[in-house]
């Protein structure tokens, strides 16, 4: 049995799935109907803003009308209850782990309800539409873009999920295909730092031959199953803890 104190958690799409928030379908990787390359890249934007920001406005309208699921609620149950280090780093865009009362939570792939600045670099929550050439309220320069880091862009937080995942005893991916770089490397980083690994996944993902153990169901089952089995084993102050 494996000694954990610190813990770092990765969560895609598939875990807001079940919230009603649509992954990348398709063989193509189709998001809500569109290509990932025209509505996700820095061309796109480019090219066609109405288009990009319109896609972003259309997804940020749609987070009145979900909410979070057992597998967000029992995250942030987590991260209420653990007394080791934790860090939730999410790929996705919604505001689920914090609506559900995740506190440890980094957004690496940005966040629908911010907007960022392309002139001053500010960020800033955005909930109603963002039409292109908005003005920015830090340096008045139309330039407001979807706070989103588009394919090629580079990750936010990068410095402190790679510390997290060098001190890491345990790292456990919840819900994505593993087929989005720099995020579907941290597993080969966890286990080359000496942690665990474990996925929590629908199906078998790209990435799933490189964790120790590999659990396939919904998250909104499998994670409460297995945050109820660190819990107990935390309780048990004298118990060895495993994963
Ligand atoms: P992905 O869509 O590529 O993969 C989702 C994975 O989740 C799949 O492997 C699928 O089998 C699994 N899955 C589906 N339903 C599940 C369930 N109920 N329980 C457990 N697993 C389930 O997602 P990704 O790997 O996160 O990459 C997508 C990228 O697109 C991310 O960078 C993200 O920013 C963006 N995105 C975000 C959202 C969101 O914020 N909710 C939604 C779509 C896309």
């Amino acid at each position: 049995m494996l000694d954990i104190r610190n813990i770092v958690i990765l969560t895609g799409a598939g875990i807001s799935a079940e919230s009603g928030i649509a992954t990348f379908r398709g063989p193509g990787g189709l998001w809500e109907g569109h290509r990932v390359e025209d509505v996700c890249t820095p061309e796109a934007l480019a090219r066609n803003p109405a288009l990009v920001h319109r896609f972003y406005d259309e997804r940020r309208a749609a987070l009145a009308g979900v909410a979070a699921n057992p597998a967000h609620d029992a995250l942030a149950r987590l991260d209420r209850e653990w007394h080791g280090e934790l860090l939730i780093v999410t790929q996705n865009v919604d505001d689920l782990h914090e609506r559900a009362g995740a506190h440890r939570l980094v957004h690496m792939h940005g966040e629908l309800r911010s907007a960022l600045c392309g002139a001053c670099g500010v960020r800033e929550t955005w909930t109603g539409a963002l039409p292109p050439e908005s003005e920015c309220p830090n340096c008045g320069t139309c330039a407001l873009r979807p706070d989103i880091v588009f394919f090629g862009e580079m990750p936010y937080h990068m410095e402190r999920i790679e510390a997290a995942i060098a001190a890491a005893d345990l790292f456990v991916s919840i819900g994505t295909s593993g087929a989005v770089y720099p995020a579907a490397g941290f597993v080969q980083m966890a286990d080359a730092c000496g942690a665990d690994t474990l996925e929590l996944n629908l199906e078998r993902s790209a990435g799933s031959g490189l964790f120790a153990d590999s659990r396939l169901g919904a998250a909104s089952v499998l994670v409460p199953e297995w945050v109820e089995r660190l819990l107990a084993a935390q309780s048990t102050q004298s118990s060895p803890m495993s994963r």
